[in-house]
């Protein structure tokens, strides 16, 4: 082609490439040491999408690297076994960063929150932890604004940030739970496991964080409803009444699957693999398989609180195995 025809784009085009190139030589002369001060760490705390004319929110509330995923993850396997999947999938082979990710679900007529966080005496507590209630500011929310919170299990990273320094965080919430898991942690069954153990504690926490507010409170069915376009989906064996939920909008739908995965390569890889803080671990590992097909089959979104935030993703059936997809731009169309 002759150069007379170049249009004005292609000269644009090539003027910027020559500016860039000519900026080595500019800079010359100039200084090579850094002005700005080291910024540390960073850490987005909240991410948005609409869902038909519901609005979800993904709030971060902790970021700390820990041991694992091997037991947390296939406790009943060699130690080796996990590090060695964790390697083939570019991962450390011995540390990583749970997610804990609380959703805000805005239907437009009510604000409903699922899970509190850690709270101030979670798995996970401040500083490197308990950030829900201040993460909803910057996330444009008050605490006054939720109309609903809604637990999928009591355990400490769930329920934590139901208080705030003794008083309801949420002043003006009432409360979800599952029917079966209330009625569990209330039964005082958890007093006779070992003292050190997640369900020893988690009944500690239960009667001074979850029973005090029972009297706000609504107990859900396995398949109950906690508002129209949101129903509760069954998915015990992590806790004796661990619920997942299906929330659906103009067609548009999204799983929330609470603790149905602790990591987002080990859980999805080997389903059938015993989870640490699983409370039944062949109803736990069913439960997965279940949910993951469900997700896979269905091609849905899926809110997952312990998978790297912002702990959305998509499900991709692996032969008989299952494989994460994070979100990328899938929702902002
Ligand atoms: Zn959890």
């Amino acid at each position: 082609m002759p150069l007379g025809r170049i249009t004005p784009n292609r000269r644009t085009l090539l003027g910027s490439a020559a500016a860039l190139l000519a900026a080595p030589v500019l800079l010359k002369g100039a200084t090579a040491e850094a002005k700005a001060p080291l910024l540390g760490p960073q850490a987005t705390t909240f991410y948005r999408f609409r869902l038909g004319e519901f609005e979800i929110t993904n709030i971060l509330d902790a970021s700390v690297m820990i041991d694992g995923p091997w037991p947390i993850v296939g406790e009943d396997r060699p130690a080796a076994e996990v590090e060695q999947l964790m390697q083939a999938n570019l991962l450390p082979p011995k540390r990583f960063r749970p997610g804990f990710t609380p959703t805000l679900v805005n239907t437009g007529s009510q604000l409903i929150l699922f899970d509190t966080g850690n709270g101030e005496a979670g798995f996970v507590p401040p500083p490197v932890g308990g950030w829900l209630a201040k993460a909803l500011g910057p996330a444009g929310f008050t605490p006054e604004q939720v109309d609903v919170v809604v637990l999928t299990h009591a355990h400490p990273d769930h329920m934590g940030g139901l208080l705030t320094g003794g008083k309801p965080a949420f002043p003006n919430a009432r409360y979800v739970i599952g029917e079966k898991e209330y009625a569990y942690w209330k039964s005082g069954t958890s007093d006779s496991a070992p003292k050190d153990s997640n369900t020893y504690k988690s009944g500690q926490m239960f009667r001074t964080y979850v029973q005090p507010l029972s009297e706000s409170m609504s107990f859900l069915k396995s398949e109950g409803e906690v508002a129209t376009g949101i129903r509760a989906v069954e998915a015990h064996g992590h806790t004796p009444g661990h619920l997942a939920f299906h929330i659906e909008s103009n067609g548009k739908r999204l799983l929330l699957w609470g603790d149905c995965a602790h990591h987002e390569v080990a859980s999805l890889a080997k389903p059938e693999w015993h989870a640490l803080f699983d409370m039944d671990k062949e109803q736990g590992a069913a439960t997965r398989k279940r949910i993951y097909d469900m997700a896979a089959t269905e091609r849905i979104a899926v809110a997952a609180y312990h998978t790297s935030f912002p702990s959305v993703g998509f499900v991709e059936r692996d032969g008989t195995a299952y494989r994460w997809l994070p979100v990328t731009y899938q929702l902002e169309l």
